[in-house]
């Protein structure tokens, strides 16, 4: 068994039940996570079945009637602690993100400091769940808004960012009062499993079990039975706009509420009087970066007539030469995919653009190794092609030109998904342009920076079929609570709002 497995306290047969403690033995089938570098087996996990939800949901709920009258500052000393621990777990939680999704190890550390980070913004956050107040109209009254948690809320992540995207909703979710299940994605169980081993040993310490709680399950059972739960108030989910489609109808039928992240279909504008260099070294790790698996990656790049020919060709090279291999080797740039199947859906992508007639300029094919390698590939393409309209989660360029701004951002805009967008130039009228409401309608639009690697600062999330949703950073926090709106009235009179009266 590898170093870091032990370090983070996995077996051959892990449970992927986790309550109050894990439970013994779930009920569900058994699912083997595979590394994508070798093809071989990790380990096992004993997923939940529906009476092993219940337990889960139980304890999650019961600690829920308990959390909410702690303090915020003092919830914020459990999220603090669950930070320092994921700090000194850094490194072997990274590499088993690199084993068990494929990212390189750098960015497998980015990923779990991203976590680390997003902890120390909910420790701050714990002192700052500010409410406003206004003035009432009707004399001698107080008028003011207060933020309340919301319950036991449904937390669905996706493969890309297996440790990351949990804690941008469990920290600050932590925070705001409420407790949590998790459902992580049936591609990365072992990362969600050594979450919780870490989530386990902090909860026992500042008795508060139950407080964040897992299960391992596939989505079209445990998933569903989730997401059409009435006892849970809020499913914030992350994956493909299929999967929010089907997400955000379950929910809206019982009026519950949903927070989507979806997929995206990111494109950056390249102006003729850009840092030529910048662009090129953002866009290849925008589109190579995470072999093309982030919902920020770089799918399209529409660059200026004038430059495009000598930019496409040193593109070519870059991309020729990038060193894939290993992610856990140092010096590779690039890794595998995360199983058969997203390499089976690049391919088709690519048989479809051909068909739709695109012309592949370099990549297209495996690379001849053990595991899910593929070259990455740059297709030259048009805009208005179906396949170029999809998200393919795929180390897959498509290269555009254009001749004026406007024309760029139309085409830019011009896809169903909203999620991030960047334009590099020198120019403070076409950054701005971009910027303005006439420019980009993604929910991320950078000036001089690729469209992959948020800070958590920031709210992230995108528009149109992305799903609107936002977490992380500034206000997101709102999402994971209830507002109450309060009128106080300290006369000895009854006023009626807008001067009604009603004597009787
Ligand atoms: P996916 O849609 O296949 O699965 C995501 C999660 O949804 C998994 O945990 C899955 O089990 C669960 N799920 C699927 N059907 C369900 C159902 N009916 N009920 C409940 N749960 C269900 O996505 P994936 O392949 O894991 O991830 C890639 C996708 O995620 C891409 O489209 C990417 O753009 C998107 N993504 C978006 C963001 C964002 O913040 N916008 C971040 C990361 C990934």
């Amino acid at each position: 068994m590898r170093d870091f497995l032990r370090d983070l306290g996995l077996s051959g047969v892990n449970s992927g039940a986790g309550a109050r403690g894990w439970v013994e033995n779930p009920g569900g089938d058994e699912l083997t996570s595979l590394t994508p570098v070798t093809g071989e087996p990790i380990a096992k996990v004993r997923q939940a079945d529906e009476s092993d939800y219940e337990t889960v949901i139980a304890a999650a709920q019961e600690r829920f009637v308990e959390w909410r009258m702690r303090p915020a500052p003092i919830r914020g000393e459990v999220v603090r602690a669950i930070g320092n621990e994921l700090r000194k777990h850094k490194r072997p939680l990274a590499k088993l993100v690199s084993w068990e999704m494929g990212k390189i190890l750098s960015e497998g550390e980015g990923e779990v400091q991203e976590a680390i980070d997003i902890a120390d913004f909910a420790v701050g956050l714990s002192r700052q769940l500010y409410g406003l107040t206004m003035h009432s109209e009707r004399e001698r009254h107080r008028m003011y808004e207060q933020w309340h948690p919301l319950g036991t809320i449904g937390i669905v992540t996706a493969f890309n960012f297996p440790v990351a995207v949990w804690a941008w909703n469990a920290m600050i979710a932590a925070v705001c009062g409420d407790t949590m299940v998790w459902k992580p994605s049936s591609k990365t169980p072992l990362c969600a499993i050594a979450v919780q081993n870490i989530c386990n040993r902090v909860m026992k310490e500042y008795d508060c079990e139950g407080l964040f709680t897992l299960v391992v399950g596939r989505g079209s059972t445990i998933g569903e039975k989730l997401i059409n739960d009435e006892r849970i108030p809020l499913i914030s989910a992350t994956g493909s706009c299929r999967m929010g489609r089907r997400i955000g109808e379950a929910v809206a039928r019982r009026l519950g509420r949903s927070l989507l992240e979806l997929g995206g279909n990111n494109a950056v504008i390249v102006e003729a009087d850009a840092n030529l260099d910048m662009a090129l070294r953002a866009i290849a790790f925008g589109a190579m970066g995470t072999t093309g698996q982030r919902c920020t990656s770089t799918r399209r790049i529409f660059l200026h007539k004038s430059i495009a020919k000598d930019f496409v060709e040193r593109l070519v090279r870059a991309y020729e030469s990038v060193p894939i291999g290993d992610p856990l080797e140092a010096g590779t740039l690039v890794g595998p995919m995360v199983d058969e199947g997203a390499i089976e859906d690049m391919m088709n992508a690519l048989a479809q653009a051909k068909s739709e007639g695109a012309e592949i300029l370099c990549g297209g094919g495996r690379v001849d190794r053990k595991g899910c390698f593929v070259q990455p590939t740059i297709v030259r393409a048009r805009n208005d092609m179906k396949i170029v309209q999809e998200e393919t989660f795929a180390p897959i360029l498509y290269v555009m030109e254009y001749e004026t701004l406007d024309e760029a951002i139309a085409l830019q805009n011009g896809v169903r998904q909203g999620l991030s967008s960047s334009i590099f130039t020198s120019s403070m009228y076409s950054s701005e342009r971009f910027l303005s409401h006439e420019g980009s309608d993604c929910g991320i639009a950078n000036v001089n920076i690729g469209t992959s690697g948020a800070e958590i600062g920031g709210a992230f999330g995108g528009e149109k079929e992305t799903g609107g949703g936002r977490e992380a950073g500034s206000d997101s926090w709102k999402a994971y609570m209830r507002r109450q709106t309060n009128t106080l009235n300290w006369s000895t009179d009854l006023p009626l709002a807008q001067g009604v009266h009603f004597d009787i």
